[in-house]
Protein backbone atom coordinates (compact mmCIF):
# COMPACT_ATOMS: atom_id res chain seq x y z
CA UNK A 1 0.00 0.00 0.00
CA UNK A 2 2.65 2.69 0.71
CA UNK A 3 3.87 4.25 -2.35
CA UNK A 4 6.79 6.45 -2.80
CA UNK A 5 5.96 9.62 -2.64
CA UNK A 6 5.47 10.94 -6.25
CA UNK A 7 5.06 14.51 -6.15
CA UNK A 8 4.51 15.61 -9.68
CA UNK A 9 5.41 18.85 -8.76
CA UNK A 10 9.14 19.64 -8.20
CA UNK A 11 11.61 22.07 -7.40
CA UNK A 12 12.76 23.96 -10.23
CA UNK A 13 16.14 22.73 -11.81
CA UNK A 14 18.68 25.33 -13.56
CA UNK A 15 19.84 22.74 -15.95
CA UNK A 16 16.38 22.35 -16.78
CA UNK A 17 15.03 23.87 -20.10
CA UNK A 18 11.67 25.63 -19.60
CA UNK A 19 8.78 24.88 -16.96
CA UNK A 20 5.21 25.63 -16.33
CA UNK A 21 4.42 28.17 -13.51
CA UNK A 22 0.86 27.91 -12.51
CA UNK A 23 -0.10 30.85 -10.02
CA UNK A 24 1.50 34.21 -10.58
CA UNK A 25 -0.54 37.86 -10.05
CA UNK A 26 -0.62 40.97 -11.40
CA UNK A 27 -1.65 44.44 -10.95
CA UNK A 28 -5.44 43.50 -11.83
CA UNK A 29 -4.65 42.46 -8.01
CA UNK A 30 -2.04 42.72 -5.45
CA UNK A 31 1.32 41.52 -8.14
CA UNK A 32 3.72 44.97 -8.72
CA UNK A 33 3.88 43.94 -13.04
CA UNK A 34 1.18 44.44 -15.28
CA UNK A 35 -0.24 41.77 -17.02
CA UNK A 36 2.28 42.33 -20.01
CA UNK A 37 4.79 42.74 -17.81
CA UNK A 38 4.24 38.97 -15.75
CA UNK A 39 4.65 37.56 -19.34
CA UNK A 40 7.59 39.43 -20.31
CA UNK A 41 8.96 38.29 -16.62
CA UNK A 42 7.81 34.73 -17.60
CA UNK A 43 9.99 35.01 -21.12
CA UNK A 44 12.99 36.04 -19.43
CA UNK A 45 12.25 33.30 -16.75
CA UNK A 46 12.53 30.76 -19.33
CA UNK A 47 9.38 29.00 -18.83
CA UNK A 48 7.15 27.13 -21.35
CA UNK A 49 3.96 28.62 -19.59
CA UNK A 50 2.76 30.90 -17.05
CA UNK A 51 -0.65 30.81 -15.75
CA UNK A 52 -2.19 34.41 -14.70
CA UNK A 53 -4.28 34.30 -11.44
CA UNK A 54 -5.07 37.68 -10.11
CA UNK A 55 -7.41 36.98 -6.68
CA UNK A 56 -10.81 37.17 -7.52
CA UNK A 57 -10.09 38.49 -11.06
CA UNK A 58 -10.05 37.60 -14.93
CA UNK A 59 -9.90 40.81 -15.95
CA UNK A 60 -5.73 40.76 -16.80
CA UNK A 61 -6.40 37.65 -19.21
CA UNK A 62 -6.75 39.67 -22.34
CA UNK A 63 -3.21 42.07 -21.79
CA UNK A 64 -1.39 38.92 -21.26
CA UNK A 65 -2.41 36.87 -23.73
CA UNK A 66 -1.78 39.86 -26.48
CA UNK A 67 1.21 39.95 -24.79
CA UNK A 68 2.38 36.62 -24.97
CA UNK A 69 1.11 35.97 -29.21
CA UNK A 70 4.66 35.57 -30.74
CA UNK A 71 6.93 34.61 -27.70
CA UNK A 72 6.04 31.03 -27.54
CA UNK A 73 4.73 31.12 -24.08
CA UNK A 74 1.72 29.59 -22.80
CA UNK A 75 -0.40 31.68 -20.74
CA UNK A 76 -2.94 29.15 -18.44
CA UNK A 77 -5.90 31.80 -17.92
CA UNK A 78 -7.34 31.50 -14.23
CA UNK A 79 -7.98 32.88 -10.75
CA UNK A 80 -7.55 33.09 -7.14
CA UNK A 81 -10.45 32.70 -5.68
CA UNK A 82 -10.55 33.82 -1.85
CA UNK A 83 -12.93 31.34 0.40
CA UNK A 84 -13.00 31.27 4.35
CA UNK A 85 -13.70 28.73 6.37
CA UNK A 86 -14.03 28.72 10.09
CA UNK A 87 -12.17 32.59 10.30
CA UNK A 88 -9.33 30.85 8.18
CA UNK A 89 -8.54 31.79 4.72
CA UNK A 90 -8.29 28.71 1.65
CA UNK A 91 -7.49 30.33 -1.86
CA UNK A 92 -8.70 28.65 -4.22
CA UNK A 93 -6.84 28.53 -7.87
CA UNK A 94 -9.53 28.22 -10.50
CA UNK A 95 -7.69 27.17 -14.00
CA UNK A 96 -9.39 27.39 -17.68
CA UNK A 97 -12.87 28.91 -15.83
CA UNK A 98 -15.16 30.87 -18.52
CA UNK A 99 -14.50 34.49 -17.21
CA UNK A 100 -18.10 35.27 -18.55
CA UNK A 101 -20.30 33.08 -16.27
CA UNK A 102 -22.53 34.89 -14.03
CA UNK A 103 -22.35 32.95 -10.81
CA UNK A 104 -18.72 33.48 -11.21
CA UNK A 105 -18.68 36.68 -12.34
CA UNK A 106 -21.64 37.89 -9.36
CA UNK A 107 -19.33 36.47 -6.90
CA UNK A 108 -16.14 37.91 -8.30
CA UNK A 109 -17.70 41.12 -7.71
CA UNK A 110 -19.01 40.67 -4.58
CA UNK A 111 -15.83 39.69 -2.85
CA UNK A 112 -13.76 42.56 -4.90
CA UNK A 113 -16.63 44.58 -3.09
CA UNK A 114 -16.06 43.40 0.28
CA UNK A 115 -12.32 43.74 0.03
CA UNK A 116 -12.99 47.11 -0.28
CA UNK A 117 -14.80 47.79 2.61
CA UNK A 118 -12.51 46.16 4.67
CA UNK A 119 -9.53 47.97 2.82
CA UNK A 120 -10.71 51.24 3.89
CA UNK A 121 -11.96 50.02 7.11
CA UNK A 122 -8.02 48.72 7.90
CA UNK A 123 -7.12 52.31 6.90
CA UNK A 124 -9.43 53.96 8.81
CA UNK A 125 -8.23 52.17 11.91
CA UNK A 126 -4.56 52.97 11.43
CA UNK A 127 -4.93 56.05 10.37
CA UNK A 128 -5.90 56.76 13.76
CA UNK A 129 -2.09 55.73 14.75
CA UNK A 130 -0.42 56.87 11.43
CA UNK A 131 -2.48 59.81 10.94
CA UNK A 132 -0.36 60.75 7.33
CA UNK A 133 -2.25 57.67 5.75
CA UNK A 134 -5.30 58.44 3.79
CA UNK A 135 -7.45 56.34 2.04
CA UNK A 136 -6.03 58.32 -1.77
CA UNK A 137 -2.38 57.28 -0.59
CA UNK A 138 -3.75 53.85 -0.66
CA UNK A 139 -5.63 54.06 -3.89
CA UNK A 140 -2.77 55.85 -5.43
CA UNK A 141 -0.70 52.13 -5.37
CA UNK A 142 -3.92 50.19 -6.99
CA UNK A 143 -5.03 50.43 -10.79
CA UNK A 144 -8.50 51.15 -11.52
CA UNK A 145 -10.95 47.79 -10.68
CA UNK A 146 -8.01 46.36 -9.05
CA UNK A 147 -8.94 43.92 -6.30
CA UNK A 148 -7.78 45.52 -3.73
CA UNK A 149 -5.90 44.06 -0.15
CA UNK A 150 -3.31 44.39 2.80
CA UNK A 151 -0.74 44.84 -0.20
CA UNK A 152 -1.82 47.83 -1.23
CA UNK A 153 -1.97 49.44 2.37
CA UNK A 154 1.41 48.08 2.89
CA UNK A 155 2.66 50.02 0.01
CA UNK A 156 1.37 53.37 1.06
CA UNK A 157 3.03 52.70 4.50
CA UNK A 158 6.00 51.77 2.44
CA UNK A 159 5.67 54.81 0.72
CA UNK A 160 5.53 57.20 4.26
CA UNK A 161 8.56 55.25 5.48
CA UNK A 162 6.52 53.47 8.27
CA UNK A 163 8.26 50.30 7.06
CA UNK A 164 11.14 49.43 4.97
CA UNK A 165 8.64 46.86 2.54
CA UNK A 166 5.63 45.02 2.68
CA UNK A 167 7.41 41.82 4.05
CA UNK A 168 7.76 44.30 7.13
CA UNK A 169 3.83 45.82 6.88
CA UNK A 170 2.80 42.08 6.98
CA UNK A 171 4.90 41.51 9.83
CA UNK A 172 4.00 44.33 12.02
CA UNK A 173 0.82 47.13 11.08
CA UNK A 174 -1.07 44.81 8.96
CA UNK A 175 -0.77 41.21 10.75
CA UNK A 176 -3.75 39.40 11.84
CA UNK A 177 -2.57 40.27 15.52
CA UNK A 178 -1.24 44.09 14.39
CA UNK A 179 -4.42 45.49 16.42
CA UNK A 180 -5.71 47.07 12.83
CA UNK A 181 -6.82 43.72 11.20
CA UNK A 182 -10.27 43.02 9.86
CA UNK A 183 -11.26 40.17 7.64
CA UNK A 184 -13.07 40.27 4.75
CA UNK A 185 -16.31 37.98 3.67
CA UNK A 186 -15.60 35.50 1.47
CA UNK A 187 -17.99 32.14 0.80
CA UNK A 188 -16.96 28.71 1.81
CA UNK A 189 -14.65 26.50 0.24
CA UNK A 190 -17.29 24.25 -0.97
CA UNK A 191 -19.18 26.99 -2.27
CA UNK A 192 -16.18 28.55 -4.20
CA UNK A 193 -15.27 24.54 -5.57
CA UNK A 194 -18.29 24.24 -6.74
CA UNK A 195 -18.51 27.85 -8.64
CA UNK A 196 -14.90 27.10 -10.59
CA UNK A 197 -16.48 23.79 -11.34
CA UNK A 198 -19.90 25.43 -13.04
CA UNK A 199 -17.70 27.98 -14.76
CA UNK A 200 -16.34 25.13 -16.36
CA UNK A 201 -13.01 25.74 -14.52
CA UNK A 202 -10.82 23.29 -12.49
CA UNK A 203 -10.30 24.34 -8.65
CA UNK A 204 -6.84 23.77 -6.71
CA UNK A 205 -6.23 24.36 -3.19
CA UNK A 206 -3.53 26.60 -3.38
CA UNK A 207 -0.64 26.54 -0.53
CA UNK A 208 -2.87 24.22 1.39
CA UNK A 209 -0.25 23.59 3.54
CA UNK A 210 -0.18 27.27 4.59
CA UNK A 211 -0.36 29.12 7.56
CA UNK A 212 -4.19 28.63 9.03
CA UNK A 213 -5.10 26.34 5.96
CA UNK A 214 -4.16 23.14 7.73
CA UNK A 215 -6.60 23.68 10.61
CA UNK A 216 -9.55 23.69 8.83
CA UNK A 217 -8.75 21.30 5.47
CA UNK A 218 -9.42 18.39 7.61
CA UNK A 219 -9.38 14.69 5.81
CA UNK A 220 -12.97 15.22 6.11
CA UNK A 221 -13.27 18.55 4.62
CA UNK A 222 -10.50 17.87 2.03
CA UNK A 223 -12.89 14.80 0.92
CA UNK A 224 -15.94 16.71 1.11
CA UNK A 225 -14.52 19.08 -1.14
CA UNK A 226 -13.29 16.30 -3.65
CA UNK A 227 -17.14 15.13 -3.42
CA UNK A 228 -17.83 18.55 -4.80
CA UNK A 229 -15.09 18.67 -7.58
CA UNK A 230 -11.95 19.75 -6.06
CA UNK A 231 -9.76 19.18 -9.07
CA UNK A 232 -5.75 19.50 -7.70
CA UNK A 233 -3.51 20.48 -4.49
CA UNK A 234 -0.80 23.33 -5.12
CA UNK A 235 1.86 21.04 -3.41
CA UNK A 236 5.04 22.94 -4.14
CA UNK A 237 4.70 25.91 -2.71
CA UNK A 238 7.24 28.15 -0.22
CA UNK A 239 4.58 28.76 2.20
CA UNK A 240 3.20 25.31 2.53
CA UNK A 241 5.18 24.04 5.75
CA UNK A 242 7.66 20.74 5.08
CA UNK A 243 5.73 18.71 7.98
CA UNK A 244 2.22 19.55 6.02
CA UNK A 245 3.62 18.37 2.85
CA UNK A 246 3.92 14.10 3.09
CA UNK A 247 0.50 14.28 4.00
CA UNK A 248 -0.80 16.69 0.66
CA UNK A 249 0.98 14.31 -0.96
CA UNK A 250 -1.16 11.43 0.98
CA UNK A 251 -4.25 12.98 -0.12
CA UNK A 252 -3.37 13.61 -3.67
CA UNK A 253 -2.39 9.83 -4.00
CA UNK A 254 -6.12 9.40 -1.92
CA UNK A 255 -8.27 10.87 -4.43
CA UNK A 256 -6.33 10.84 -7.52
CA UNK A 257 -6.11 14.76 -7.34
CA UNK A 258 -3.89 17.03 -9.77
CA UNK A 259 -0.24 18.12 -8.19
CA UNK A 260 0.98 21.34 -8.92
CA UNK A 261 3.54 23.34 -8.26
CA UNK A 262 3.76 27.24 -8.56
CA UNK A 263 5.69 29.97 -7.13
CA UNK A 264 3.41 32.48 -6.45
CA UNK A 265 4.79 35.47 -7.63
CA UNK A 266 3.40 39.05 -6.95
CA UNK A 267 6.25 40.82 -8.60
CA UNK A 268 8.52 43.42 -6.33
CA UNK A 269 6.26 42.97 -4.13
CA UNK A 270 7.07 39.69 -2.61
CA UNK A 271 10.44 37.62 -2.42
CA UNK A 272 8.81 34.58 -4.50
CA UNK A 273 10.50 34.32 -8.10
CA UNK A 274 9.02 32.83 -11.13
CA UNK A 275 9.40 29.51 -11.73
CA UNK A 276 10.90 28.56 -7.85
CA UNK A 277 8.34 25.98 -8.17
CA UNK A 278 6.72 24.50 -11.19
CA UNK A 279 4.56 21.69 -12.20
CA UNK A 280 4.81 18.73 -14.34
CA UNK A 281 3.38 18.54 -18.21
CA UNK A 282 1.38 15.88 -17.27
CA UNK A 283 -0.74 17.69 -14.53
CA UNK A 284 -1.05 20.55 -16.99
CA UNK A 285 -2.57 18.10 -19.12
CA UNK A 286 -5.10 16.66 -16.73
CA UNK A 287 -6.06 20.52 -16.16
CA UNK A 288 -6.60 21.25 -19.87
CA UNK A 289 -8.18 17.74 -20.51
CA UNK A 290 -10.43 18.54 -17.62
CA UNK A 291 -11.37 22.27 -18.02
CA UNK A 292 -14.51 23.31 -20.47
CA UNK A 293 -14.37 27.20 -20.32
CA UNK A 294 -11.42 28.19 -21.34
CA UNK A 295 -8.17 26.83 -22.96
CA UNK A 296 -4.57 27.72 -22.42
CA UNK A 297 -3.27 30.09 -24.85
CA UNK A 298 -0.49 29.44 -26.78
CA UNK A 299 1.60 32.66 -27.54
P1 LIG B 1 -5.27 40.15 2.00
O1 LIG B 1 -5.79 39.17 0.98
O2 LIG B 1 -5.67 41.52 1.70
O3 LIG B 1 -5.58 39.75 3.40
O4 LIG B 1 -3.68 40.11 1.89
C1 LIG B 1 -3.05 38.88 1.77
C2 LIG B 1 -2.33 38.85 0.46
O5 LIG B 1 -1.15 39.60 0.64
C3 LIG B 1 -1.90 37.45 0.05
O6 LIG B 1 -2.66 37.02 -1.04
C4 LIG B 1 -0.48 37.62 -0.39
O7 LIG B 1 -0.41 37.58 -1.78
C5 LIG B 1 -0.08 38.97 0.05
N1 LIG B 1 0.98 38.84 1.06
C6 LIG B 1 0.96 38.08 2.13
N2 LIG B 1 2.10 38.17 2.81
C7 LIG B 1 2.86 39.02 2.13
C8 LIG B 1 4.17 39.52 2.32
N3 LIG B 1 4.92 39.15 3.36
N4 LIG B 1 4.64 40.37 1.44
C9 LIG B 1 3.87 40.73 0.40
N5 LIG B 1 2.64 40.29 0.17
C10 LIG B 1 2.14 39.44 1.03
FE1 LIG C 1 -1.63 37.94 -3.28
FE1 LIG D 1 -3.02 32.86 -1.99
ZN1 LIG E 1 -1.57 33.89 -4.85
Amino acid sequence: MASAPSSSARTYDRRMPGGIDLHAHTSVSDGTETPAELVAAAVDAGLDAVAITDHDATTGWREAFDAARGTGLMVVPGLELSTQLDFASVHLLGYLVDPGHPGLVAEMERIRAERLDRARSMVERISVDYPDLSWERVQQHTTPGATVGRPHIADALVELGHVPDRSAAFQSILHWQGGYYRPHEAPPPIEGVRLIVAAGGVPVIAHPGAAGAPRVLTDDVVRRLVDAGLGGLEIAHRDNRPDQVPRLRALAERYDLIRTGSSDYHGAGKPNRLAENVTEPDQLARIADRATGAVPFRG
